[in-house]
């Protein structure tokens, strides 16, 4: 009987999981007894990890994501976004990026729709506010940074220079320390092409509600970096939140009031809202439920993994997974042997890994390791962090792309042209009509 296995989410789980279902049913795939269909809004995968290298302009944008359809050939590819699963009569609902919705049927189905920024209701967030999530978040945070730089040199204006030149990070996980350690490095970096920028005048702080930052690299590490950063001049407050920021104006707990018009918000993620549109069991945490075997707890022919569902860690009993890449990419492969075994009627294996620990690449040359408890700081853990991601970062492709891309920035220095333009890329043909019209 002919199998459609339909994948929602085109990541680290869609990707990872249709690359060796494609490898491991290539027979059926030929045969048309195996049909695969990825649905994302993206024709991409994003390396989320190399994205504040993209932000700092060490990469190119393009080199950061794997494009889905050169890569995964036997699969069809549907861009767009999956509003409704139901999974009791096999159906979801696609919504394309044009025209009206529809349904789709499968015989199994993978939920890897990752997750999005946890946010809460602090006023002015959403008018201000921005995530690092996505390949476009990264670059139109690395114009805006870029831009501040330009608006800050030209005027004559002390409050509007003031403004422009403090950038906020609230959550400092991976997200947010790496992305505000190689903003802050590029920033630096950028000063010396600006003659009325001095030092002192860029002032970057980083908002924690917790006593720790970058936990994923243990309480050694993470109280380094923390004097790493403090020494580098960034403002690193700890249990701290942030109350308010109508209109640029920031309230910090701490009684902290300041203006700044950037601020980033990375703290922490929940999983895609699609997860609640289903009709699959969630856990108390609005993950989607899973069971070690990666398939949804209690439910016949669904499977799930990555940072949208809840997966028990079995290596550490009452625990579960880690929203993280090194789970996601292991727990794929281990999602796609278990669905091959599910089609050929054998029993199912449980995903084991413990957490080996974590690389954080901090701006040029500085880094962070703690990984098989081997502890690096400075340049060596820099360069951990890069030989580690060229080598997961899907294709071969891709990798020399990276390479040449890091080659470049070594003997040209990095691009800090803002290109913030692109973002308003009609605006210079409509100020053209309307001096027509005049
Ligand atoms: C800046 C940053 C740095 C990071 N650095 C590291 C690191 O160094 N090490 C590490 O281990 N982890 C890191 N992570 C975390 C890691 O990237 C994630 O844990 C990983 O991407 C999770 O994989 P996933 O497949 O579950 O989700 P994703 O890779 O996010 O993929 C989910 C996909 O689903 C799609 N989707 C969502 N909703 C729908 C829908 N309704 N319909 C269709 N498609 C949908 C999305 O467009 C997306 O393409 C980092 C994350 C960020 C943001």
């Amino acid at each position: 009987m002919k199998k459609h296995i339909l994948i929602v989410g085109g990541g680290y789980v869609g990707l990872y999981t249709a690359l060796r279902l494609q490898r491991r049913l290539r027979r059926e795939l030929h045969g048309g007894e195996v049909r695969i269909t990825i649905i994302d809004p993206q024709s991409y995968m994003t390396y989320q990890p190399f994205l504040p290298e993209a932000a700092a302009g060490n990469l190119s944008p393009r080199h950061v994501v794997a494009p889905l359809r050169r890569i995964l050939p036997k699969a069809r590819i549907l861009n767009g976004t999956v509003t409704k699963v139901s999974h009791s009569d096999r159906t979801v609902t696609f919504q394309p990026a044009e025209g009206e919705p529809r349904q789709l049927t499968y015989d199994v189905i993978v939920m890897a729709a990752g997750s999005i920024s946890r946010t809460l209701p602090i006023p002015g967030l959403t008018d201000i506010g921005i995530g690092f999530k996505t390949v476009g978040e990264a670059i139109a945070l690395r114009n805006r940074v870029l831009h501040q730089l330009d608006l800050a040199e030209s005027t004559d204006d002390p409050d509007v220079r003031r403004r422009a030149l403090t950038f906020v990070v609230v959550g400092a996980g991976f997200a947010g320390v790496e992305a505000l350690a190689e903003l802050e490095d590029m920033a630096k970096d950028s000063r010396r092409y600006y003659r009325n920028i001095g030092p002192s005048d860029l002032r970057w702080v980083l908002v924690e509600a917790t006593n720790r930052v970058l936990p994923e690299v243990g309480p050694e590490m993470g109280k380094w970096t923390l004097e790493q950063l403090r020494e580098r001049g960034i403002d690193v407050r700890l249990e701290t939140r942030l109350e308010s920021c109508v209109g640029g104006h920031v309230m910090l707990s701490d009684g902290t009031e300041f203006e700044a018009e950037t601020l980033v918000w990375t703290a922490g993620v929940k999983a895609s809202p699609v997860v609640r549109d289903s009709d699959l069991p969630l856990d108390e945490r609005g993950r989607i439920k899973g069971t070690a075997r990666l398939t949804v707890a209690g439910t016949p022919d669904a499977f799930a993994a990555g940072d949208a569902a809840g997966v028990p860690d079995v290596t550490n009993p009452g625990q579960f997974c880690a929203p993280n890449a090194q789970h996601a990419v292991r727990q794929a492969k281990v999602l796609a042997d278990n669905i091959v075994r599910h089609l050929r009627g054998e029993e199912l294996v449980e995903y084991r890994h413990k957490y080996v620990g974590s690389v954080a690449g901090l701006g040029l040359h500085q880094g962070v390791a703690n990984v098989y408890g081997v502890k690096l700081r400075g340049f060596p853990a820099w360069f951990m962090h890069r030989t580690y991601h060229l080598s997961r970062v899907p294709t071969l492709n891709r990798k020399v792309r990276v390479v040449v891309d890091w080659t470049l920035t070594l003997f040209f220095k990095r691009e800090t042209i803002s290109l913030g333009e692109m973002e308003h890329p009609r605006e210079g043909f409509r100020a053209a009509v309307a001096t027509t019209h005049r």
